[in-house]
């Protein structure tokens, strides 16, 4: 996998300046910001926010953030308006300020407030562990439970889920069981909303994520002939460029926020400055030198 970046910013100032729009969207923890102990801590880089609001207040461009955070979590630790937002994996989003909601997804609700809170109490006997609850969905962490418990842990958890099994989807994390409703929605469906949401006309895609459940979004990205990118050490498969970092993605976003305000600026004055040189040149010839000569 090459390590992208220097060539991404032309290759979409390119599409940009003959008129297409660009439809640049990333995942939000391990991608714009890096991993950290809690989720509450994953604050966004004042520079890397910045340089997504001035990408999306550009003409022609929507910036999205696709998350399995819940959507309101996501929009408060992002904070910016004018963007669209996936949340839940897909399952909830916000489009430029609208509202959309899987009815599938509330049917399911009451069953996952239900077995979110039996196995609360369950995770009472294992120190450490802890059930985070989401809009559509839940996570029992056990990343700081003693090892030795890990195994029961799991078993008492997945036992107790198995009788739902057909509406459910349980998603192995890093020392976590992600339970979420059985329902085709991921990150390739948010991304393919938000898409389809800047209307009809073709528009080039860039997807940025670092784990497992950005692979749909990766794939839908480079299916609409876009750039799939990677972040961090081992990235999707689906990703075709890789940058090593968050750190690494700011900085592209600088770069690029600056390259496509030059190509937004040059497609709109090259007319002004082509008519100026015709003008110029008649005016020149008519003149000659003698001004400055003397
Ligand atoms: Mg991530």
């Amino acid at each position: 996998m090459p390590l992208a970046a220097a060539a991404i910013p032309e290759r979409l100032a390119t599409v940009y300046r003959r008129g297409q729009r660009l439809v640049l969207a990333f995942d939000y923890d391990g991608t714009l910001t890096p991993l950290v102990a809690h989720p509450s801590l994953a604050h966004l880089d004042p520079i890397s926010r910045a340089a997504l609001a001035r990408l999306a207040a550009m003409p022609r461009v929507a910036v999205g953030v696709v998350s399995g955070r819940g959507l309101d979590d996501l929009i408060g630790m992002v904070d910016l308006a004018g963007l669209s937002y996936g949340g839940s994996t897909g399952l909830e989003l916000e489009l430029a300020g609208e509202r959309l909601l899987s009815i599938d997804a509330l049917e399911n609700r009451a069953l996952l407030n239900t077995l979110s809170a039996a196995l609360e109490r369950r995770m009472a006997a294992y120190p450490g562990a802890w059930v985070e609850k989401k809009p559509f969905g839940f996570t029992v962490h056990y990343r700081n439970a003693a090892t030795d418990c890990t195994e029961a842990l799991r078993t008492e958890t997945l036992a107790l889920l198995e009788p739902h099994a057909a509406g459910l989807h349980v998603l192995d994390g890093p020392l976590a069981l992600e339970v979420v409703p059985a329902i085709e929605r991921d990150k390739g469906t948010a991304l393919h909303a938000i898409v389809a949401h800047g209307g009809a006309e073709p528009a080039t895609v860039l997807y940025a994520g670092d784990a497992a459940n950005d692979a749909p979004a990766l794939a839908v990205a480079a299916e609409l002939g876009g750039i799939a990118l990677g972040i961090g050490p081992e990235p999707p498969p689906e990703a075709v460029y890789r940058l090593p970092d968050p750190a690494a993605l700011g900085e592209l976003l600088v770069a690029l926020a600056e390259t496509l305000t030059i190509a937004h600026t040059r497609s709109n004055v090259r007319p002004h400055s082509e008519n100026r040189s015709e003008n110029t040149i008649p005016i020149c010839s008519k003149n000659p030198r003698g001004a400055h000569d003397s």
